[in-house]
């Protein structure tokens, strides 16, 4: 099983793998989390992300790429793995593609995850009380909106038109987001 996780920020993305990478007995594979174990152990990785992450722009595309391919080499994802945060430009996009043909599979699903924009601002409001991210600030959030809506909603149509795109309504409780993702996943093949 070879799954994306979509979303904008706020949207319940890093909630939702976790479960769904559980279910499937696969890595959760998050971009955000590895920045920011990078961050917090001082690494040069770390150092380098930290200013694009708390201005709200995406680390360059270079980075992000060889990060997640040595992430995906790892002996765990060799059977599946469900990433979150990434691709999220279209040079990404094509990057992954490279690297699952390589491994001679295919990507089976791009789970996308929809939710209403004021109901955004108030989760991430309230995750920068729990969890102080340094990106929660309102300016930051919206400026993280802002490069979503440029640079990777654009992604939903181009995994649509592959026909591997699901939509799931990511409004209400976890567990009746968790059910709606379970219930769309069991309808597809798997490679
Ligand atoms: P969000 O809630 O904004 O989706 P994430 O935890 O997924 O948060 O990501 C936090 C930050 O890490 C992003 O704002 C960006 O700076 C950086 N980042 C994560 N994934 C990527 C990626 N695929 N490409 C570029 N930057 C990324």
């Amino acid at each position: 099983m070879r799954l994306i996780m979509m979303g904008p920020p706020g949207a319940g993305k890093g909630t939702q793998a976790k479960f769904v990478a559980e279910h499937f007995k696969i890595p959760a594979i998050s971009t955000g989390d590895i920045f920011r174990a990078n961050v917090s152990e001082g690494t040069e990785l770390g150092i380098e992300a930290k200013r694009y992450m708390d201005a709200g722009d995406y680390v360059p595309d270079e980075v992000t790429n060889k990060m997640v391919r040595n992430r995906i080499d790892e002996p765990d994802a060799e059977s599946g793995f469900l990433l979150d945060g990434y691709p999220r430009t279209l040079a990404q996009v094509e990057e992954l593609d490279g690297m699952i043909e390589f491994t001679g599979h295919q990507l089976d699903a791009v789970v996308v995850l929809t939710v209403d924009p004021d109901e955004i601002v108030k989760r991430l409001v309230q995750r920068a009380e729990v969890e102080g991210r340094t990106d929660d600030t309102e300016d930051v959030v919206r400026r993280r909106q802002e490069v979503y809506a440029e640079q990777t909603e654009p992604l939903i149509e181009v995994y649509r038109k592959r026909g591997i795109l699901i939509e799931v309504d990511g409004m209400g409780e976890v567990d009746d987001v968790t059910r709606r993702i379970f219930d769309a996943l069991d309808d597809i093949p798997q490679s």
